[in-house]
Order: C-alpha cells, then structure tokens, then sequence
C-alpha cells in the first residue's frame, strides 16, 4: 500500500461493503471507490491525457473529488485543486501555472472556471453536472473509449497544492505518493503514543477545504488505514456536529473553525463521546480555546500539528500526553518532531544556533515536497543541497527539545535595532475591549528604521476605538521597544481564502517605492 490507489484496491479486496466515502450527495463502499476510481483513470487515459499531467478541480470537498484524485493517480496524472473561495483572476493564476489540459468543476463554479480557462488557455472544461453548455463529466466518461491504467511511480508527483498566499503569490507544491505516506506514523500503532487513532472501520472527517493539504492529505490517510472517511463539502460548526451525531471518530480543525465549534450552543448538548481523537494546527491557537476544546471533548486525545504545504501538512506535533485541560506552557508551542523527522533553528546563514535562541525553522524528512512545480529558483531558495527545507518561520526550540513558534520571520519587525515579532505584540493587545481583530506590521520610520504599527478593527456595537487606550493596554503587557508606535483602525482586516490575515496587504502603502 504505497499509493491511495494501491491502498483503495487492498481495501476493496478485504473489506469490499465497508463504507470508504459518507458525502452528502451519497455513500461509496471500498468496492464502489476502487470501481469508480478506476473508470475515471480509464477514460483520462483513453481520452489521451498523458502521464503527469495536471488534472485541475475547483469545487469544494466532495466524494467525486477524492475518487477524481485516485483516478488521476490510476492515470499516472497529477491532481491539483483550486481554491474555490478564490476570485477569477486567482483561479486563472494557479490554473495557467499547473498547465493543466482539464479543468473540472461544480456547477457553482462553472462562470468562474470559464472565465479562467479563457484566459489560462485550458484546453478543456467538464461539469460535475451538464450547466452552462459544460458536459458532464459522467457523460464524457461514458462517451469516452477507455484506455489504460498506469499507477503514479510513488516517488513521482500525483498531488500540486498551492501555498495559501500569505506571504506573496501562491506557490505549486508537489507532493508524491511516498510523501503522503510519511504521515503515516500519525495513525500507525505506536509502542508509547496514540497520536491519531484512526483504524479500518473508524471514521474520520474531510473538511479543510481540499485545496489545501489538510483538506486533501487525509484522504490517503483514510484510504491507507481503511477508515471511513465523512466529507462536508464546507467547514459549519452544523455539518460538523451531524457527524459527531452519526458517530465520527476523529477530525482535524484549523483554530478558527475550533472556536466557531464550541462557540454555537449545539455544541453544549452534543454527545461526543465516540470522538477520541481531535488534531489542530495551521495557524497558532489562543491557549484558551484550546482548554475549552479540552473540556466540551474529553473523551478526544488532542494533538497539534504543525508543518506547511511544502512538508506535506505535519513535521512537529504536540502530543496528547503533553495536553491537560487546565492548560501548561507547552501548549502554546509546536510540540517536537515527528519520528523521522529531523528539525533545527538557524540563524540568517543557516547555522544551527543553541536552545533558547530564535532563529528559522529548517526541517528534513521525506515529507519534503519534490519541488515547487516549473520553478526551480524558488524551489532553490527554499530546500538546500543536503535537503533542508526553510520554513520562513521563526520559532525557538527549548532544552526538552520543544518548538515554540514566534512568527514568520518575513513579518519579523526590527525596530531601532530590536526584532520584534508581530505575533506577539498581537497577542499582547488581543484582549482589549474594544479590539476584534488586530494585525501588527512595520512601518518605515527615519529614526527607528521600522516603527511597529497596530492595525485593529473594532468589535461589533464599538463606535469608536481610543487607539491611546490600546498603545497603554500594550504597554503594561510587554516591553517598551514592542509597542504600538501607533494605531489605525479599519473595519475589517484583510484574509486570503485560509483565513490568514494578510499583514503584507497592510504594509504596502506605506512602503510604496521604498522596499
Ligand atoms: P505562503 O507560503 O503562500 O505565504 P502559507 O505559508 O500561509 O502561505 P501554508 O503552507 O498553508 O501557506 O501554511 C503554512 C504556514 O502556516 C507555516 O509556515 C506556519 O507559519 C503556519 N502554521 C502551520 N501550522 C501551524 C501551527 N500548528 N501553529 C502555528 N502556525 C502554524
Ligand atoms: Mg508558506
């Protein structure tokens, strides 16, 4: 089982009737997968798509999604999902950069997919459904004369995944089957963990959207272990807690959706004790909703996950062993290194600095991506000869081994001298009455170099924030040197299509001919 594909085809021989997709729009057995799956790789290949190429979805999670990947990969092809919270010209961006010969889309998305396909060139567009003049692709997989299978090399890319954007464009990561495998010590028996249990007949949860490899790397996860795998095509706290009625095992939650979970009063008659096993991760989490995610699910080992697009989603967790519900130090960091994974700090030259000290983050392991797709200067940039991929994030790493992340070191301040990390500045003014969100930057300022800038929008019924009331709530939380210089207040703060704030969006005006 070195392959979705492989694994999807164990599975139906061993266990054909169990269920390997619960979707809204239907139910598919391991039998039914590995047939359907199958059909579609027939048809890609008999339609003369050829091996590696790109096979582009834009749509949200679905069970079609999830077999279009098995197939692609049955096909020697390559999947690579869209974001659909994406506009246009963005989809058009990814769709021209994959080259992708097909583009297959919902039918909410079909005016969108034309309007990029013209202009990425994509030779041709099919619907999930016949609108819009599309075809369906049901019907061109009937029509089509069915050519031959062949397996994805496991070594070889089967999944592109673009970076959420936060930092700059959107970058094409591409992933192979031996990388998605590496996860496996996540779900696998270990002598002294349970770090996600997830075994054949237990169920677990597509949510992230599938663009994004949370969203889409569970689904080899899934299909290795012959677990169930319930899609909602959209995070809602409401579809989420259906699948806690109908017994789900385990999920993973991107903080925000965490906090709108337990935040709806549904979640306070929920019985979840049949989930035993709750992952997290992708942007920092308030220690405090993580004590209440504890406590509304006791029954759930925790575990974080740390890591990015181009390390296969997990590099560090935090164990549950190291989670208790009154909360400790070691929950506002990283965690440590999955086994086989190798993990540092270094400084700008990329020498390993000691314990204690902040630096960059550089990891090595076989869930480092292949390469950032046609772009082998970035892809230099990023993974150095002996392998080691640098992050962008500054962390430091304590005596037990612990990570603890600061910020990305892109967004890192240096003011009269002194860094400053945005995030904790942040955190600093977070609790401020009036303040809903904040985003803290650097400005270009004649005696400090940089000046830090609070950026915060105001919580509903606030008319008004008092930005001196919020440099004074900073200044009796941390040092001199890391407060707000000063304050603008905008109504809502800019995010890319994960939810991350957009900190460069805020910065550009005031650094327009300067950078
Ligand atoms: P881009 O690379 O295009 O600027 P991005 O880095 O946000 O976008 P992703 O690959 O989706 O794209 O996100 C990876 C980043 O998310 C990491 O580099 C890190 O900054 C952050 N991150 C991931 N997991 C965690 C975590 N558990 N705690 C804190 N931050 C995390
Ligand atoms: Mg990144």
């Amino acid at each position: 089982r070195r392959c979705m594909g492989s694994s999807i085809a164990h599975w139906a021989a061993k266990t054909p009737d169990n269920m390997a997709i619960d979707c809204p729009s239907g139910q598919l057995s391991y039998a039914e997968l590995d047939k359907a799956a199958t059909d579609y790789a027939r048809a890609l290949t008999g339609a003369g798509f050829k091996k590696g190429d790109r096979i582009c979805w834009l749509g949200k999670n679905s069970g079609l999604y999830f077999t279009l990947f098995a197939a692609a990969s049955r096909a020697g092809m390559v999947i690579a999902p869209i974001g659909w919270r994406l506009a246009a010209p963005e989809v058009a961006y990814v769709l021209k950069d994959t080259q992708a010969p097909l583009l297959i889309c919902e039918p909410g998305f079909a005016s969108v997919a034309k309007q990029a396909a013209a202009e990425a060139g994509t030779q041709q567009i099919l619907c999930t459904e016949a609108v819009d003049g599309l075809q369906s692709l049901a019907d061109w997989r009937d029509e089509t004369a069915p050519g031959e299978l062949s397996e994805t090399d496991s070594a070889e890319g089967v999944l592109q995944l673009y970076t959420s954007g936060t930092t700059g464009n959107p970058k094409g990561a591409v992933l192979s089957s031996d990388n998605l495998f590496k996860l496996r010590p996540l779900v696998e028996d270990h002598p002294d963990h349970a770090w996600i249990d997830l075994k054949s007949g237990d169920s677990t949860l597509a949510v992230m959207p599938c663009a994004h490899i949370a969203g889409s790397g569970i689904g080899p996860i899934a299909m290795y272990n012959g677990a169930t795998m319930m899609v909602i095509p959209e995070f809602t706290p409401d579809a989420v807690l259906d699948c806690i009625d109908k017994g789900l095992n385990q999920f993973f939650l991107v903080p925000t959706a965490l906090q709108m979970l337990v935040s709806v009063p549904r979640a306070q008659e929920t019985d979840f004790s049949k989930l035993r096993s709750v992952t997290y991760g992708a942007a920092p989490i308030p220690l405090e909703l993580l004590r209440q995610c504890i406590k509304t699910m006791p029954n759930a080992l925790f575990c974080q996950q740390y890591g990015m697009t181009e390390t296969t989603g997990t590099v560090c967790i935090l164990p549950p062993e190291d989670h208790d519900p009154e909360g400790n130090e070691r929950m506002r960091g990283i965690g440590i290194p999955l086994p086989s994974v190798e993990l540092k700090i270094v400084d700008e030259n990329h020498q390993e600095v000691p314990p204690g000290t902040i630096g960059e983050i550089a990891t090595r392991s076989g869930l480092n991506m292949l390469h950032y797709f046609n772009n082998p200067e970035k892809t230099a940039e990023t993974i150095d000869a002996d392998g080691w991929l640098y992050t962008g994030d500054a962390a430091i790493m304590d005596e037990d081994g612990y990570f603890y992340i600061k910020d990305r070191v892109k967004d890192m301040i240096i003011s009269g001298g002194e860094n400053v990390y945005p995030a904790e500045v942040e955190n600093a003014i977070f609790g401020h009455p009036q303040v809903n969100e904040v985003a803290v930057i650097g400005i270009p300022d004649p005696k400090w170099g940089e000046a830090v800038k609070a950026v915060v929008s105001p919580k509903p019924g606030v008319e008004e924030i008092d930005a001196e009331s919020v440099i004074a709530w900073a200044r009796e939380r941390i040092a001199g040197f890391k407060v707000p210089k000063s304050v603008d207040v905008i109504a809502e703060l800019p995010r890319n299509a994960s939810g991350k704030i957009l900190r460069r969006e805020l910065r550009a005006p005031y650094w327009e001919g300067q950078d």
